[in-house]
C-alpha cells in the first residue's frame, strides 16, 4: 500500500492512514515525503548550489517549524513527542550540516532522501504509540539500482526478503518510497514521483496479491482534473493503457510504475485516501474493449522536422536520423513520416542544439517549441471503426502539428501548441465522454 504526499501531508492525515492500514492486516506500507517537503528540499539544495547559505538556513528553519507543528499535533504522550522530535532534529541537522562552498548532485540526493525518512519515522512512531507493532524496512538497505540506473531486481528481492524474515512478528511494515542506493552504494532516488515505482518494485519483489496506490483522488480519471471540470474515474484499465496514460502526462501514476506489476501479473489499484470506500481504478491485463477510456497531456514537447529531398531513394535515412538522437541520449516520443521527411518529438531541450546541428547533415531542419502531446487512450485496435474520426473531429478547430496512430493498439497521439492544450483537453472530454 503506497501513500502519496497529500495522504500523509498533515498530522490528521497521518492518523487517518494509520487507522486505514491497521485494519488491513500484514501489508507493506510505502510512504512518500509529506506534501511540499521534497519541493522544499529541492529549494534548499538550489540555495546550497548557489552558495546562498542564508537562503538555505531560512528555508531549513521554516521546514523545521512545520515538522514541530506536526509532532505537537500527532502524538499524545511526552515520550513519543520527544522521540519524534529527536528523529526529525537529526534529519534537519544533517541538512544544516551542508555549509561548505561546494554542493554536488550527490549531496542533493542525500538531502532529498530526508523527506521520506522523516515521514516514515513519524508514521512508525505514531503506530507504535497507538499500539501497532509496526516494523521499519529501511529502503536504503534493499532498494538498489544497477550500473544502468535500472532497478537491481534480484538484489531488491533478496535483501527485502531477508529484512522481512528478520521481523516475522510485525503487524505491518513501513518503508520509504522514492529513495534507493545506486550500484556504488551511494544514496540516490527513483526520480520525482518515484514512490509509485518503489511500491510496484516492492510488490513485484514479494509477489504481492495486489499493489495499491493511495492518493488524493478516486482513481485514474478520464481526463486531467487540473484542467477539465466534471471528469470521472475509469473503473478498469489494461496495463498498456495505464502505461500510456502515465507516460503521456496522467500525474496520478509514475510512468515506470506499471512495468514491474505487468511483468509479474500483479493487479494495481488506484485508491483515494480521503474516500477509501470509492472503488477507484483497477489496472490489470484485462479491461473493457471497444471504448475510449481517457485523455492525458504531456508538456514541454519540442517537435523537430527533417526534410530530405532524396528520402524516397535513401534507405538508411531513418536509421541515421535516429542514431543522432541515440548519440545524444535523447528519447523520441512521437514519430511521423512522409516521403520527403520525418517529424519527431522530444521532451527535453538539453541536447537540442547539438541534435539540430547533427541533423543538418541530412536535410533541412525545423524546430517547433512549446508543444504538447495530447494522448487519447483506449481499445483502439485498428479494426475498430470510427474512433480516430471522433478524436480528429473533436479537435477540428485546433491546429494539429502531428498525428500518430497505429504504434500500439491503445493510443492516438496528437501534437498541438501549448496554448491550445486546455481547450483541446476540454473539447475531447465534451466529444468523447459528453462531459
Ligand atoms: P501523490 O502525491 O499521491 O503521488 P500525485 O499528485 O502525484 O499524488 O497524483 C495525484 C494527482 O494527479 C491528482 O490530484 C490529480 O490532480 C493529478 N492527475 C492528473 N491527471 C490525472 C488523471 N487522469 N486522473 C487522476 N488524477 C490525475
Ligand atoms: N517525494 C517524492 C516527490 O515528491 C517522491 C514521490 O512523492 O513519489 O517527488
Ligand atoms: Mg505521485
Amino acid at each position: 500500500m503506497k501513500f502519496g504526499g497529500t495522504s500523509v501531508g498533515s498530522a490528521q492525515r497521518i492518523k487517518n492512514v494509520a487507522s486505514l492500514v491497521k485494519s488491513r492486516g500484514k501489508n507493506i506500507i510505502v510512504l512518500s515525503a509529506m506534501s511540499g517537503t521534497t519541493n522544499t528540499l529541492v529549494e534548499i539544495s538550489d540555495y546550497l548550489y548557489k552558495g546562498n547559505l542564508a537562503g538555505a538556513k531560512e528555508t531549513i528553519n521554516a521546514l523545521e517549524s512545520k515538522y514541530k507543528g506536526v509532532i505537537d499535533e500527532l502524538y499524545s504522550t511526552p515520550e513519543y513527542k520527544a522521540k519524534a522530535t529527536e528523529a526529525v532534529h537529526e534529519h534537519i541537522d544533517f541538512i544544516r550540516g551542508y555549509n561548505r562552498p561546494v554542493f554536488t548532485v550527490f549531496d542533493e540526493k542525500e538531502v532529498l532522501a530526508r523527506g521520506e525518512m522523516m515521514s516514515t519515522a513519524l508514521m512508525y512512531m505514531y503506530m507504535r504509540e497507538i499500539g501497532v507493532n509496526a516494523s521499519m524496512l529501511p529502503a536504503l538497505d534493499f532498494m538498489r539500482t544497477d550500473k544502468n540506473s535500472e532497478p537491481d531486481v534480484e538484489y531488491i528481492q533478496s535483501h527485502l526478503q531477508a529484512l522481512l524474515d528478520e521481523n516475522t512478528e510485525a503487524d505491518l511494515y513501513i518503508t520509504q518510497g522514492f529513495i534507493c542506493r545506486n550500484a556504488y552504494g551511494e544514496i540516490d532516488n527513483l526520480e520525482r514521483g518515484g514512490s509509485d515505482y518503489s511500491a510496484s518494485l516492492i510488490g513485484a519483489a514479494v509477489k504481492a496479491e495486489e499493489i495499491e496506490i493511495w492518493t488524493d483522488i478516486d482513481g485514474m480519471h478520464n481526463n486531467d482534473p487540473r484542467y477539465v471540470e466534471g471528469t470521472s474515474p475509469v473503473s478498469q484499465l489494461h496495463f498498456e493503457e495505464a502505461a500510456e496514460l502515465a507516460y503521456f502526462g496522467a500525474k496520478i501514476l509514475h510512468p515506470t510504475c506499471v512495468l514491474p506489476a505487468k511483468l509479474n501479473n500483479i493487479p494495481v489499484r488506484l485508491l483515494n485516501t480521503m474516500c477509501p470506500e470509492a472503488p477507484g481504478t483497477l489496472i490489470f491485463n484485462t479491461a473493457a474493449t471497444r471504448s475510449i477510456k481517457a485523455v492525458a497531456a504531456k508538456d514541454n514537447i519540442t517537435a523537430i522536422k527533417i526534410k530530405s529531398g532524396r528520402m524516397l531513394l535513401a534507405y538508411g535515412f531513418l536509421r541515421k536520423v535516429f542514431e543522432i538522437f541515440e548519440t545524444h541520449r535523447t528519447p523520441i516520443d512521437m514519430v511521423v513520416t512522409s516521403e520527403v521527411g520525418v517529424s519527431v518529438t522530444i521532451d527535453s531541450e538539453r541536447n537540442l542544439d547539438a541534435i539540430v546541428d547533427d541533423l543538418k547533415k541530412f536535410g533541412t531542419v525545423t524546430v517547433d517549441k512549446d508543444m504538447v502531446i495530447i494522448c487519447v487512450v483506449g481499445d483502439l485496435e485498428w479494426q475498430n471503426r470510427g474512433f480516430e474520426a471522433e478524436v480528429v473531429n473533436a479537435l477540428k478547430d485546433i491546429p494539429v502539428r502531428m498525428i500518430s496512430y497505429g504504434g500500439s493498439n491503445y493510443n492516438i497521439s496528437l501534437l498541438v501548441r501549448k496554448s491550445d492544450k486546455i481547450n483541446a483537453l476540454n473539447l475531447l472530454s465534451r466529444h468523447l465522454f459528453n462531459q
